[in-house]
């Protein structure tokens, strides 16, 4: 679908790595390495606690910082978490819902996924909402379906106006972390069909606004073919995103 409608975007996610004194000396070459001016949007996803150091450092370089999960809980006692309030509180930009990490180690059910990204909207924080398929699933000739399942609960209940605050991210669970990426025909395909599933759910306008992003093994090599596909209007990227200069080349790689 004609990209024209979408910012490319480019958002890392540095899982549970890097310490906040780290964030500045990554940032200074990050900055090295980008273009001053762009069109894309870029945001790096970090652990809270690193938050405000992101936040500071990635205003240097037109960088938005981002969380990667927060409570579906407004506030309260639910020790160990994080509110969108917070993340807020401090200017996170984004934040991820969803990934399957959270999904498999903290038994995220789509509903939990659904009430996070909407308190995230109503917070003012764009939530990046994860959707994937298994290797077994993709197997059994089920991804579609499985896409389309976590899709509609994903956004149950969230409206036209609110989906143009959302971001979805197509992240194949068998190339998260693997080094096997999606095919740029496979990842299109998927993509393609969340954007029809939006289509049918919230009308053209709507799919053509909204921003679908691949992740799964995105690095420096393989970016320029994936992103040129008509629906994938840019990355979550995990361990290339550790590397400022592998992720200024993927930035870079929207410009085409
Ligand atoms: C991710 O964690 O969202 C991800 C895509 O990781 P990687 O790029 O390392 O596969």
């Amino acid at each position: 679908m004609n990209k024209k409608y979408r910012k490319p975007f480019i958002a890392g996610n540095w899982k549970m790595n890097m310490l906040a004194s780290e964030v500045k000396p990554f940032m200074s070459e990050l900055k090295a390495n980008l273009p001053a001016e762009r069109s894309c949007d870029v945001a790096l996803c970090v652990p809270g606690p690193l938050v405000p150091a992101m936040v500071k450092a990635g205003r240097e370089c037109k960088v938005s910082a981002g969380g990667q999960d927060c409570s579906q809980y407004a506030k309260g006692a639910y020790t160990g978490e994080v509110s969108a309030l917070q993340l807020a509180d401090l200017k996170a930009k984004y934040c991820i819902v969803g990934h399957s990490e959270r999904r498999q180690y903290h038994a995220e059910s789509d509903m939990l996924i659904n009430a996070k990204a909407k308190i995230l909207i109503e917070n003012g924080i764009k939530p990046i909402i994860c959707v994937g398929e298994s290797l077994e699933q993709r197997e059994m000739g089920l991804t579609m379906e499985h896409i389309a399942y976590q899709v509609k609960a994903a956004l149950s209940g969230i409206s036209s106006s609110e989906l143009r605050k959302c971001v979805i991210a197509y992240e194949p669970i068998w190339a998260i972390g693997t080094g096997k990426t999606a095919t740029a025909d496979q990842a299109q395909e998927v993509c393609g069909e969340i954007r029809a599933i939006i289509r049918k759910m919230y009308g053209a306008r709507s799919a053509r606004a909204v921003q679908i992003l691949y992740g799964g093994s995105m690095n420096a090599k393989n970016a320029t073919e994936l992103l040129a596909q008509p629906d994938i209007d840019g990355g979550l990227i995990g361990g290339a995103s550790l590397k400022p200069v592998d992720f200024s080349v993927i930035v870079k790689a929207t410009e085409q």
